[in-house]
Formats: C-alpha cells, structure tokens, sequence
C-alpha cells in the first residue's frame, strides 16, 4: 500500500464541543499519522473557494455559513492508503448511514454539521493540502 497524504478537516461543531482530541485518537487508532495541523478560522471567500465544487448544491450556503461560524482544525494525515482510510474512518456524510464506530456515527449531529472533512481522491488530496499548507509545515 502506497503511503500518501490526505487533507482532513476539523469543522466547526468538533472545535465549539471541545472533541478534537477525541476525533483525533480515532486517526491514531486507525494508523494515521498527524503531520501538519492548525487551528484557523476560515473567511467566507476562503471557505467558498474550499467547496467551489460543490457552488450549484442547493446546501451551498448552508456549508459556507457553517464553516465560518466558528475555528476549524486543518489537517495533513500520512499513512498506507491514507485518502481511502481516512474515509473508511470518517463514515458516510449522513451519520444516519455511517458504520458504528465510524467519526460520523459517533459525533456527527446531521448531514450538514458532520465534524470531519477528507479528501475524496489523492488528486484533491494534493490540491486541498497546497490550498492550506506549506511544505515547511508538514513534517512527517
Ligand atoms: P463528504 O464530506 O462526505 O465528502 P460531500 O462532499 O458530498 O460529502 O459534501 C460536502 C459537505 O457538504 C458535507 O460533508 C456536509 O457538511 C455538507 N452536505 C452534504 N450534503 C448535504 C445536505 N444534503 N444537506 C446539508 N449539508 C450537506
Ligand atoms: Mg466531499
């Protein structure tokens, strides 16, 4: 299994109930690896460029104002099928639908306020960690 990076997202929920740590031991057990991490508090141009993708979803703005409406935690997470893994951790986007166990079916509080992001391919993974982090701020 390649080793690769992805970009994971604490959002707003997580930081505003105090459960990064708590999320962030789920990474760990799962043997991902944090290797660049910081707490920012995204503006909306920033947070609108972030889900450019996903501009013609009737839930847009919806997840702009979210995002904003308190600090985020981003995140570099490294390890063996690192994109694919992080995703098997974070559980479906509906926490109604993720598996027990999973970052979404155990701290999720709706579809909207789902307290993870990841990449969803290794091309967006590279993409999402430029948009955030200097090489110098990754260390693995
Ligand atoms: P994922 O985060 O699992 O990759 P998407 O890329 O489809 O999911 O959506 C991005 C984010 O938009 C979701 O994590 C969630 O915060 C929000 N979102 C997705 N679908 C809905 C919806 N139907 N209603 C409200 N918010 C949504
Ligand atoms: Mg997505």
């Amino acid at each position: 299994m390649a080793n690769e990076r992805t970009l994971s997202i604490l959002k707003p929920d997580a930081t505003k109930r105090n459960i990064t740590g708590k999320v962030n031991a789920k990474f760990e057990a799962a043997g991902l690896r944090i290797v660049g991490q910081k707490r920012v508090f995204l503006s909306r141009r920033e947070a609108e460029q972030f889900y450019a993708v996903h501009k013609a979803r009737p839930f847009f703005g919806e997840l702009v104002d979210f995002m904003i409406s308190g600090p985020v935690v981003v995140q570099v997470l490294e390890g063996p099928n690192a994109v694919a893994k992080n995703r098997e951790v974070m559980g479906a986007t509906d926490p109604s639908k993720a598996d027990a166990g999973t970052i979404r079916k155990e701290f999720a509080l709706s579809i909207g306020e789902n307290t993870v992001h990841g990449s969803d391919s290794l091309e967006n993974a590279k993409n999402e960690i430029a948009f955030f982090f200097s090489e110098c701020e990754i260390v693995g």
